[in-house]
């Protein structure tokens, strides 16, 4: 495995790995960039085929991380860890994560840890045991609780944002969104909207969720491959990644994109397709950051209320977002990125963070 290749393709300066043959840990901590503060991430815990695979997973979300947290305002740079999952071999949960509690405290809070795939509030707490440099902990250790409910916030914000810009409207009542997915966040995002009098339709492969949001928010379910066919104001995808690609962009009828889900663009190039179609997307580490805005909270003490207001300025990233990109006649997905790269190109290595 090319390592340093690897790292040099990614942008990387800084892969820290650990090997612990007493509990089977294996981990992978990879700090993207650290110019505004420590990097914050989670954890992941999966089988992985190949080490390559779980390094180039680790890079992959760990740059990911320094994009969403510059763009949110946080005192955070990018990081995030993967643990090889140990397959067909007994191994002691507790005694692995505190082994690798143990390599995160080693590392001075240069990285600070969370949930992710994988990992629960169990975990944290074993993690807790032997570091304090780990978010997601109990409430009744100052921990910050589920966050769909700030992830959701975060994404009605920015629908509001899209709906001033395109559509000229400064409330959601009477908007129709389609939201695909109402898990975790499509559900709480669902009750945003209702509170707002937006017109809900909904999709789920899970039709028990779907009933749940017709019965509680009056939601019209949509079968699963009409949702991008939808007559409506607004396309929310909140399930998987990559909903926006080939097959589905050219039968958009939504002119916004907007929602909670993660790496909507299969490939970068469908911003530029949706761009080309007149539809205002909303870049989706931009408007996806309630949950991190949330959890990150807990490393300066929790406040519910300081996370809430701070989610709420969602609302201006998406606007300024939507005008540069009118203004420059730039994908709004590139936009973000370069609003990060100027942000991050004005904070030199080593300084204070730029709060
Ligand atoms: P979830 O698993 O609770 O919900 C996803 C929902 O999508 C489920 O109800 C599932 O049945 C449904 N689904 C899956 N495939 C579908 C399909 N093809 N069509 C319609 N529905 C489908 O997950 P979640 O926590 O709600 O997260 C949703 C998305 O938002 C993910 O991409 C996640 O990475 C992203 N995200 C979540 C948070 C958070 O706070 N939970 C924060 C940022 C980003």
């Amino acid at each position: 495995m090319d390592v340093f290749g690897l790292m040099a393709s990614y942008d990387y300066g800084e892969v820290h790995f650990e090997r612990d043959a007493a509990t089977g840990l294996k981990a992978i901590i990879a700090i993207h960039d650290t110019r505004l503060g420590p990097a914050l991430g989670g954890c992941r815990f999966l089988p992985y085929a190949r080490d390559e695979d779980a390094l180039v997973d680790a890079l992959r979300l760990a740059r990911g991380m320094t994009y969403k947290a510059a763009l949110a305002d946080l005192p955070h740079g990018g990081g995030k860890s993967v643990l090889i999952r140990p397959q067909n071999q007994h191994f002691d949960r507790a005694a692995l994560f505190m082994a690798f509690g143990r390599f995160v405290d080693n590392l001075g809070g240069h990285y600070i840890t969370a949930e992710d795939s994988g990992t629960g509030l169990e975990d944290m707490e074993i993690i807790r045991s032997v570091t304090k440099h780990v978010t997601g902990v109990d409430v009744s250790h100052g921990g910050s609780g589920d966050p769909s409910p700030f992830t959701a916030l975060g994404v009605r914000r920015g629908i509001e944002a899209c709906v001033k810009i395109r559509l000229g409207r400064a409330s959601l009542e009477g908007i129709h969104v389609a939201v695909q997915g109402v898990g975790h966040v499509g559900y709480q995002l669902c009750k945003e909207l209702a509170a707002e009098g937006a017109k809900i339709s909904v999709a789920d492969v899970d039709p028990l969720k779907a009933e749940r949001a017709t019965r509680e928010f009056g939601a019209t379910v949509v079968a699963l491959e009409h949702i991008f066919e939808t007559e409506c104001d607004v396309l929310a995808p909140c399930a998987l990644g990559s909903a926006l690609n080939d097959h589905t962009i050219p039968r958009i009828r939504a002119t916004i994109v907007a929602g909670a889900a993660n790496n909507q663009l299969a490939e970068p190039r469908h911003g530029d397709d949706i761009n080309a179609r007149g539809i205002l997307y909303a870049p989706d580490y931009a408007i996806n950051a309630g949950g991190l805005v949330n959890v990150a909270a807990e490393v300066v003490g929790y406040d519910a209320e300081k996370s809430r207001e701070r989610t709420m300025k969602i609302y201006d990233t998406i606007h300024e977002i939507a005008e540069r990109s009118a203004k420059t006649l730039t994908p709004t997905y590139r936009v973000a990125d370069l609003m990060v790269e100027e942000k991050l190109a004005r904070v030199t290595r080593g300084s204070q963070p730029h709060l």
